[in-house]
Order: structure tokens, then sequence, then C-alpha cells
């Protein structure tokens, strides 16, 4: 497989590998042992869904240490997770709605690792296998209610807050991305996934000793340096090496 893509048009519901501008629809199960059609299916009216519609969206805090600078915060010893609400994801062109706008609410580009497979309690050297593969994220913050409560759940978890897409690649190196996030054009954020302090793997591992992960599970691999705050109106591209840019607007 290659770029993974889920779709919509009317009620019917479906993946398709996207191959050049093309779509080659699925049949059977995208985490088993699916066929693919020979004859493309036209793009046209269809929509683009959220690549996957995970049971739970697991979020990596400080795990760029110049992130961590920038918060002031000491970098973790162990990854440090929480869960962001399903229903906060966008796909790629949906709109951020800020829910509070006297609040500062911030993009974070992220890597997002997708499960293929079951998992609970692997190493990190066999968790290669339970990955599906990986896209582009962002986990969006509201930075006011993060610093008032001190725990991340509600800031995060806003409808909206998860773009994620467009696609899932499955054959693609985690650790040897360039990941940057574009705000109107301008470049804000712009690092590698090299720099992961726990990386795809260790993440998979740590997380699946304490949480028994689910096909179409997320885990969002953290933000580089360099966020800062939305306003109506932005377009916030996340671009990953090797990925589809995500697109969003900001309602
Ligand atoms: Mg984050």
């Amino acid at each position: 497989m290659a770029a993974i893509g889920r779709f919509q048009k009317g009620d019917d519901v479906f993946y398709a590998k996207v191959v050049d501008g093309e779509l080659y629809r699925l049949r059977g199960d995208v985490f088993g042992s699916p066929s693919f059609d020979k004859k493309p299916t036209p793009f046209k009216g269809l929509r683009t869904l959220t690549p996957v519609s995970p049971t739970k969206i697991i979020a990596v805090g400080l795990n760029y240490a110049d992130h961590a600078r920038e918060t002031g915060k000491p970098l973790p010893k162990e990854p440090l997770f929480w869960l962001k609400a399903p229903t906060s994801l966008i796909p790629d062109n949906g709109k951020i709605e800020i829910p509070f706008p006297g609040h500062r609410t911030d993009y974070e580009a992220e890597l997002a690792v997708v499960i293929g497979r079951r998992v609970r309690n692997v190493t990190a050297a066999a968790a290669a296998r339970y990955i599906f593969g990986y896209t582009a994220a962002q986990d969006v913050t509201d930075r006011t209610i993060q610093k008032a409560e001190g725990q991340w759940a509600r800031c995060k978890s806003f409808d909206t807050f998860t773009p994620l897409g467009p696609y899932v690649e499955t054959k693609i190196n985690p650790h040897d991305l360039t990941i940057q996030l574009f705000q109107n054009g301008q470049l804000r954020q712009n690092s590698h996934t090299s720099q992961l302090i726990f990386n795809c793997f260790e993440l998979v591992s740590f997380v699946s000793t304490n949480i028994t992960l689910m096909p179409g599970d997320i885990i969002l691999t953290g933000t580089p340096g360099g966020i800062g705050p939305i306003t109506s109106g932005d377009r916030i591209e996340v671009r990953i090496h090797g990925l589809a840019p995500l697109v969003n607007t900001v309602k």
C-alpha cells in the first residue's frame, strides 16, 4: 500500500489508494489484507474524510527539545501523554473553530502515528509491526485554559481541534522527515522528526504498556518549537516530507 484515504459520496464511505492524483477503491478490511480496484474512481463529488476513525487519540507533550525550552518546562523522563476526544477530529480542508475568541488559541504541527493492529505491551523493537502508517496532524490548543487548569484534556479536545490527514502513508521512514507549519504562507515551525525525544516506536511501546491500542487509534507525537496563536481567517498548512499537505482554515 502507499497513501490511503477515506472518502464519502452520499451514504457511501470507502477507503482508496491515492496514486498520482487517481483513486483506486479498496476492497476488504483496510487493516487486513485488502485488494484494490484496477480502474480508478473519479475524485469528482467526493468528500475527503479523516483517514481513520479512532477509538482514542493519544497526544504526547514536550517531545521536541526546542518546544520544551519555549514552554519553560523540563524534558520529561518518560513520554508525557493525555487523551484527546475523537470528536475533535476534522479532515483536510475542514475549518478550525475558536471556542473562546478572548483566549489565546495555538496551532501545533505534529506527525501522527496510525495504529494498524490491536497492541498491548509491545517493545519498541517490535512496535513497527503494529503501525499502519503516518499522517499529518495539528494539536490545536486553547493556551489560556491550559495555563489556568494545569491539565490538558479540555484545552485540546474542543470540536475541530484535531485536523488530521489527508492520507495515511504506509511506506515511509517516520524518523527522517522535515516537519513544517505555514500560517498564511509564513513559515512558523520548521524541524525534523529525527529531533523527536521519544521516537514513534518508543511511543507505541510506552503507550501500549499503559493502554491497549486499537486499529485506527492515533498517537500525536508532539510539536516542535515555534508555536503561536491563530486568528479567524488564517490558513494553516502542515507540511511533512513524503506526506500530502494538511490544509485548514480558521473560522
Ligand atoms: Mg501537541
